[in-house]
């Protein structure tokens, strides 16, 4: 399995797949012809029906600027190689330098067809839960010092980074007002959430509201295209930091102990991602929120100090409850249901961690059984309902 880094990337929103990696690949497009005079880049599959409202256009445009874009929508999505497909072509004086098909394939992450990419380093012999497990029981470690004896003496640097990164991302939010942008008229909800304290508010209704204000916090800038940490996806940004702040900010946890759990965090979403798909493109919601909300409940069972079972278990329920869930943005917007669908999943982190802690001795269903079976699901969904805004509440909403 590769490194644990590629799960969180820093970028614009509101899209992982459809802004992070756009860009990217724009961005190394244009340091492979730099005598080129004009660009032009063929959008299909997922990337053609959402890239507008998604913003993909622009991401590509500021890696890439001045090229001609192109949504090609003609091209059915089992014809391509990827549901995330881009042509780039670089000309001068008319002629055709050269030319990529690159592949938007999740979290930010790209590939290039036929060429290895940098992501593509085996750092860690397994590549699978159980076997991940196995290893630590044998060397009597735990999922963090398993983590950092395999990554490289970077991973603390990266995780800081990371989480500060979020931080910024809840501040900027928390603080921010106005409607967001693409015309569904959405005004922004985490100052108000924040704020709106009830009368005789209970600590549990308290600790919810707190926890979605920061989840729509994080969401809402995403949406505004502004900076995020994808984890594991720009639309599902919203739920690890949303958990993970909470515990800091309002519960004292230390710093020290937050880095621990995003890396385990990071570790379930690198499982995810090697033996299913984080995209929502490839696999629906399922694979974004469903992941994001998996990541949160490892990530807090290990704050809490649970085993290495009850963490397991927490991440299992959490995917479980997520299966099947489609992605159906309204307008291609990464707004309705995505916004809201980042809090509600925060909350059942927390409600996933929770059962753990008793159930765990009684549990049927491994982690790596419900990711198998989250990426069958998610082959088997029809095509309306990944990210291409033909089913759902995307049609009947607009
Ligand atoms: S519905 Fe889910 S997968 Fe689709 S864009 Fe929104 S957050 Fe991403």
């Amino acid at each position: 399995m590769k490194s644990i880094k590629s799960v969180y990337k820093i970028g614009n929103g509101p899209s992982s797949s459809h802004t992070v990696g756009p860009y990217h690949a724009a961005y190394k497009f244009r340091k492979r012809w730099p005598d080129a005079d004009a660009f032009r880049v063929t959008l299909y599959g997922s990337l053609a029906f959402t890239g507008e409202g998604h913003g993909t256009g622009n991401a590509i445009k500021t890696g890439l600027p001045g090229a001609e874009i192109i949504f090609n929508r003609d091209i059915p999505e089992d014809e391509l190689p990827h549901p995330n497909t881009m042509l780039f072509e670089a000309f001068k004086g008319g002629k055709l330098l050269g030319s990529n098909r690159i592949f938007s394939i999740g979290g930010g992450s790209i590939r290039i067809e036929n060429e290895p990419s940098d992501e593509d380093i085996e750092l860690y012999p397994q590549n699978n839960l159980s076997d991940i497990i196995h290893m630590c029981h044998q060397r009597n470690v735990g999922l963090a010092q398993y983590i950092y004896r395999m990554e490289d003496v970077s991973i603390r640097d990266y995780l800081k980074k990371i989480w500060s990164a979020m931080i910024d991302s809840i501040q900027r939010g928390l603080s921010a007002e106005g409607i967001l942008p693409g015309g569904l008229g959405i005004e922004r909800k985490a100052k108000m959430l924040y704020e709106k304290r009830c009368y005789n508010e209970s600590a549990d209704v308290a600790m919810n509201r707190v926890i979605a204000a920061y989840a729509y916090a994080v969401s809402e800038e995403n949406a505004d295209e502004h900076i995020v940490v994808t984890a594991p996806t720009c639309g599902s940004c919203g739920v690890l930091p949303a958990v993970m702040y909470y515990m800091y900010n309002d519960r004292g946890f230390p710093e020290e102990e937050i880095l621990d759990a995003l890396a385990v965090a990071a570790l379930f979403g690198n499982v995810i991602r090697t033996n299913a798909s984080i995209s929502g493109a490839e696999c629906g919601c399922q694979a974004e929120i469903g992941s994001a909300c998996s990541m949160a409940s490892a990530a807090l069972a290990t704050l809490y100090g649970l085993n290495i079972d009850q963490v397991e278990y927490a991440a299992e329920i959490a995917m479980e409850h997520n299966l099947g869930l489609t992605c159906d943005p309204v307008k291609g917007l990464v707004q309705i249901p995505c916004i809201e669908r980042n809090a509600v999943a925060a909350m059942r982190a927390i409600s996933s961690v929770n059962l753990s802690r008793f159930l765990y001795s009684t549990r049927k269903i491994s982690f790596d059984e419900v990711v198998a079976t989250m990426y069958q699901t998610g082959l088997d969904m029809n095509e309306k309902y990944r990210e291409t805004s033909h089913g759902g509440l995307a049609t009947i909403y607009s």
